[in-house]
């Protein structure tokens, strides 16, 4: 089938690639109808690697995907053919400890979209297990259900945060990930958001998401704007979503005795930490890797209006221009978040 292969670093093609994929009982057969580039396959391709994982064979890219169910495994009774889904790209093994435990993002098995060496959905079909697949509501669409991947992290740092209605939250970073953070933790029911970032047309397209206060640091300080929102006191929640080293040792400035700090981003480097601030201020540090059992709330928020992704979809290109979409996505204008590739399933 033709697909979009990572040769090597920095060297793509839109290329016949021969995966032979059996449908086992419990899986479906999906036609692939949007794909969104994801910050992780656009690193993959800049730099042929992320952390542990290395691409040294040939790999599809893509792991933000929706579609139609064009087969189904003999023992499959909650899907069928027509059916118009989304797909949870990491499938860990049912029997691990990790999966027994509820923490199936967890287990060191999981075998995930576009990580090497495993072959991401930039092609016309993927066979995938019915567990990880969920049927979309009839008013969202494939471009919204392929966000549900990315707002998935955002759904699972909002549980992580144990929101308390009328919580303030810090979002540091306005990238994709700060963004369905945003709207997760409103749709969780924080009362107010404040966003940092330095690049203003984020923070404008960011404000329009509902009641949330920009702050661009290169002109104000992130502490000070939250503390005059909340007569002194600071925000109840953190979430770190922009990876920099700088702003992961800076979230206890602004955050509320008590509050709580979620580190969603992903620096580079080890970021030293303050402990004795956290102490005073008796913070609880969650950390999020991935997600687990939030694909239904996400689908079922977007479905009710709760949360609205669209805005976030800025800019949608053919399959055929795929190796293009990838070169805009890894110079992306200031004003764009999501770049999605439509296969043209649906
Ligand atoms: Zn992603």
């Amino acid at each position: 089938m033709q697909a979009l292969v990572l040769e090597r670093k920095q060297q793509l093609a839109l290329r016949e690639i021969d995966l032979d994929e059996p449908l086992a009982a419990g899986d479906v057969r999906i036609a692939i109808d949007t794909v969104g580039i994801c910050g992780s396959d656009v690193h993959y391709y800049q730099h042929g690697r992320i952390g542990p994982f290395v691409v040294d064979a040939p790999m599809v890219l893509g792991h933000e995907a929706a579609g139609v169910v064009v087969e189904v495994g003999s023992a499959v009774r909650h899907l069928q053919a027509g059916d118009r889904v989304t797909m949870e790209p990491g499938i860990p093994d049912p029997a691990s400890r990790a999966s027994r435990l509820g923490i199936y993002n967890l287990d060191p098995a999981v075998r995930f979209w576009a990580t090497p060496p495993v072959h991401g959905v930039l092609r016309p079909t993927v066979v995938h297990p019915a567990a990880f697949t969920f049927r979309i509501p009839d008013n969202v669409g494939f471009d919204e259900a392929a966000m549900v991947e990315p707002l998935a992290v955002g759904m699972h740092a909002a549980n992580k945060a144990r929101i308390q209605p009328g919580d303030v939250a810090v979002v540091i970073g306005a990238g994709p990930i700060g963004m369905v953070t945003a709207l997760a933790a409103l749709a969780g029911g924080c009362s107010a958001i404040v966003i940092a970032d330095p690049v203003q047309p984020k923070l404008e397209l960011a404000a329009s998401l509902g009641p949330v206060t920009t702050v661009n640091p290169a002109r104000e300080d992130l502490a000070t704007v939250t503390a005059g929102l909340t007569e002194g006191w600071g925000a109840d929640i953190v979430f770190e979503c922009s990876g920099s080293p700088a702003a992961a040792a800076g979230v206890l400035e602004p955050l509320a005795p008590g509050g709580r700090v979620v580190l969603i981003g992903m620096p580079g480097e080890p970021v030293a930490f303050d402990v004795v601030a956290a102490q005073v201020k008796e913070a609880r540090i969650e950390t999020v890797f991935r997600y687990a059992h939030v694909y239904p709330r996400a689908l079922a928020l977007m479905a009710s209006g709760r949360i609205d992704v669209k805005p976030l979809i800025t800019d949608t290109f053919a399959f055929g221009e795929s190796v293009r979409a990838f070169d805009y996505a890894c110079a992306m204008p200031p004003n764009s978040v999501k770049v999605q590739i439509d296969l043209g399933a649906g």
